[in-house]
């Protein structure tokens, strides 16, 4: 057998690829096309795990995945990546080995950190598409933001209940997040652990958000551009509104000075079990060492409940559960405050900054 049966693809990928070359579409040169490419998806959510299984499948040749949580046990209902086994391990480590069992041929890329705007450059460096997994505005205006300065597509979706929407975001062309749903507070919109969430609705625009990205990724014009797609599973429609570029945008309008994004060090996070749940960021990317993590955290009296190569949880009585994940983001819940959560994981990943001989904590 040849390992590399048609230019560049072995026969195995040949066979792997077939249902979908044959596609009018596709073909072989499509498939190389896709192979030469290279996208990310942002939070591994409900929209993020459908999306980085169906385009790693397809064939992407290097595929980013970033996400800043740990799998929980009510995330399985709709995020088909993961099961009961991968419970406390950060999103990223359990998706990316899941993905490189489903599809060997392909880099995956696992990125255990928040997107804010400290870090977005580099989690959009050099890919030709992103798709958004995000469940939150402020991450969301951030990475519309830096897809415009970078020139970067950006498939936008959102999905909760039973409605969602979508729409493809060609930067100078179309209209940009900014222009049709800007100024949105996180603090006043509803979250899935309140309202709940159907994973059909998250299985369709997850799957139109793919389809765009292909559409792009082969050279063809997107379906979505200056349409928003709004879908309701409860009257089963779907209405394309069109969009147009707002002049006064304050991403894309160019006439006023765009405010400073805000870094957030802390962050609070829709709880679980009415339990108050905080992120702290640090102010650069950390390369923890896991082994030692899980010493310090030993020695602190916490009970480690799952180590993965690039996070760890852990618990402790009262009720107290917390994430560390390598590039040093903490996420600690059932904690008092702010202030609390960032003295505790101040506490903990100074200690190991010094056992890993880093001495830089800010
Ligand atoms: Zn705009």
């Amino acid at each position: 057998m040849s390992r590399y049966g048609v230019e560049g693809f072995s026969d195995e990928e040949l066979e792997y690829y077939s249902r979908q070359m044959v596609l009018r579409e596709m073909g072989l040169n499509g498939q190389r096309r896709l192979k030469e490419k290279r996208a990310c998806v942002v939070g591994l959510g409900g929209l993020g795990s459908i999306i980085s299984t169906q385009i790693a499948s397809m064939g992407i040749g290097h595929l980013r995945i970033v996400d800043r949580d740990i799998v929980e046990i009510s995330n399985l209902q709709r995020q088909h990546l993961y099961g009961v086994d991968v419970i406390g391990l950060p999103k990223v480590e359990a998706a990316a080995n899941r993905l490189r069992r489903l599809n060997p041929f392909i880099e995956i890329e696992p990125q255990p950190i928040s997107l804010n705007p400290m870090t977005v450059e580099r989690i959009l460096e050099g890919v030709d598409v992103v798709l958004d997994g995000l469940d939150r505005m402020a991450p969301r205006y951030v990475l519309n933001r830096a897809c415009l300065k970078l020139g970067i597509p950006y498939i936008y979706g959102a999905a909760i209940t039973n409605v969602g929407n979508t729409s493809t975001i060609i930067p100078g062309e179309t209209a940009c997040l900014e222009c049709f749903q800007g100024g949105l507070d996180d603090a006043s919109l509803p979250t899935c652990a309140v309202v709940g969430v159907n994973p059909s609705i998250v299985n369709i625009i997850a799957s139109i958000q793919v389809s765009e990205a292909l559409r792009i990724l082969l050279g063809r014009r997107p379906n979505l551009a200056n349409i928003l797609l709004f879908c309701d599973l409860d009257s089963m429609t779907f209405e394309r509104i069109s969009l147009m570029r707002a002049e006064r945008c304050p991403a894309c309008g160019g006439v006023s000075p765009q405010p400073p994004q805000p870094f957030e060090e802390v962050e609070e996070i829709c709880g679980r079990e009415g339990r108050r749940v905080f992120i702290v960021n640090p102010r650069e990317e950390r390369r923890l060492n896991m082994e030692k993590l899980e010493h310090v955290l030993a020695s602190m009296g916490f009970n480690i409940y799952k180590r993965g190569e690039l996070g760890i949880t852990f618990t402790a009585p009262k009720g107290f559960r917390g994430s560390i994940l390598k590039s040093g983001v903490s996420i600690l819940e059932g904690i008092g405050d702010r202030d609390e959560a960032l003295r505790l994981s101040h506490k903990i990943i100074d200690e190991n900054l010094d056992s890993i001989k880093n001495k830089h904590l800010i």
